[in-house]
């Protein structure tokens, strides 16, 4: 099979951007360092909501485009691993993301006594949370329908591919950092604790601390966010947020911290029995970056990478900007 476009990355972007591809139709190969499910996407907590991704204005549309998709995939939710679930983002008034909330089935303010103690307001509304390893296998799957190959590859200049391929699509998260070279992707830490699930089946996110008193504004923390998200295989609780940080290694102290927030949220978490633990570095950049340009022997490239906080999110959003770039 002759390749028309070489996609190098396989987590969510480039694996949503090589479907996108190779279902108008694109012969598609894609190389990617790591097996999908040692990639930040399957560490990834599966909310779709916008978090620690820029711009804002095209996140909430990039978002929205995802919410369609992600709502049609949930009617096979056995399958695709996506689901449609209630919950509460604390914190979060309803201006924060105006385009993106409205489009959220039973969106609504939190009444205070849904609201845990310490959060003083927040927004109900059922989105999709998908199982990022079995999506991941989903995506895979759906890509070699459409006829495209992925192949273990590891890039160290993108003239790698260049070579073997007219057009060459550069989805390779915070690797991307090395292989442009571009300096303003750089990793944001986050750690996370999966614990048997003691009956939850609605999800929590609060990116602040809660305050002791709900007098009091919440104390603004960019390093530690409270999250709750029933999963099929248990609750994933987290989480933090450390700029700049490459340390992949749990550490047990910040583990115990996220179960004991949580647990303010879901008492029954304090016993809940710990299953795992995951730690990934968010491709946060000051924009998400999906851009073409000409390389020096007349082909094209297209950068799609720095996602942030909210790569799944705004996925089929994205793929199908930088798919238009392609042509
Ligand atoms: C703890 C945590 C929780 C999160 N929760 C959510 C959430 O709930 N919702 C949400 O929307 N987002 C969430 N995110 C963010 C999300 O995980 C990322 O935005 C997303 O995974 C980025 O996807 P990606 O495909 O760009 O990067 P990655 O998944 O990192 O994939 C990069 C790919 O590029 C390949 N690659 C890199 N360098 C090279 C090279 N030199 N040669 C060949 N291949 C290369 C890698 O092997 C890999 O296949 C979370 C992130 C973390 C860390």
């Amino acid at each position: 099979m002759r390749t028309d476009v070489i996609v190098v990355g396989g987590g969510v972007i480039g694996l949503t951007t090589a479907v996108v591809l190779a279902e108008r139709g694109v012969r598609v190969r894609l190389w990617t360092r790591d097996e999908a499910e040692d990639t930040t996407s399957a560490v990834a907590g599966g909310l779709c909501w916008p978090y620690r991704s820029e711009p804002r204005e095209l996140v909430e549309g990039w978002a929205v485009r995802s919410l369609r998709v992600y709502e049609a995939l949930a009617n096979d939710s056995a399958t695709t691993g996506v689901r449609l679930v209630p919950g509460t983002m604390a914190d979060t008034p309803l201006s924060a993301f105006p385009h993106w909330s409205a489009q959220l089935p039973g969106l609504r303010e939190a009444r205070p006594d849904e609201l845990p103690e310490g959060f003083g307001q927040g927004l109900r509304a059922t989105v999709p949370l998908l199982d990022m390893p079995v999506y991941l296998r989903y995506l895979h799957g759906r890509l070699a329908r459409a006829g495209a190959r992925v192949e273990r590859r590891t890039v160290a200049d993108l003239r790698e591919p260049a070579a073997e391929a007219g057009v060459v699509v550069n989805c390779a998260g915070l690797g991307a950092r090395e292989l442009v070279p571009d300096r303003a992707v750089r990793p944001v830490r986050g750690q996370l604790v999966l614990v048997e699930n003691p009956g939850i089946d609605a999800w929590f996110v609060a990116t602040e601390s809660p305050t002791e008193s709900p007098a009091t504004p919440p104390a603004k923390s960019s390093t530690e966010t409270t999250y709750v998200l029933p999963q099929p295989y248990g609750v994933v609780l987290g989480g933090t947020a450390h700029d700049d940080a490459w340390d992949l290694t749990p550490d047990p102290a910040t583990a115990e911290a996220i179960v004991k927030r949580c647990s303010r949220v879901h008492p029954a978490l304090a016993g809940a029995r710990v299953i795992g633990h995951r730690v990934g570095l968010r491709p946060v950049r000051d924009a998400v970056r999906i851009e073409r340009e000409r390389t020096e022997g007349g082909g094209l490239l297209v950068h799609h990478y720095g996602h942030g906080g909210a790569g799944v999110t705004v996925a089929w959003g994205c793929a199908q900007a930088a798919a238009d770039l392609v042509s």
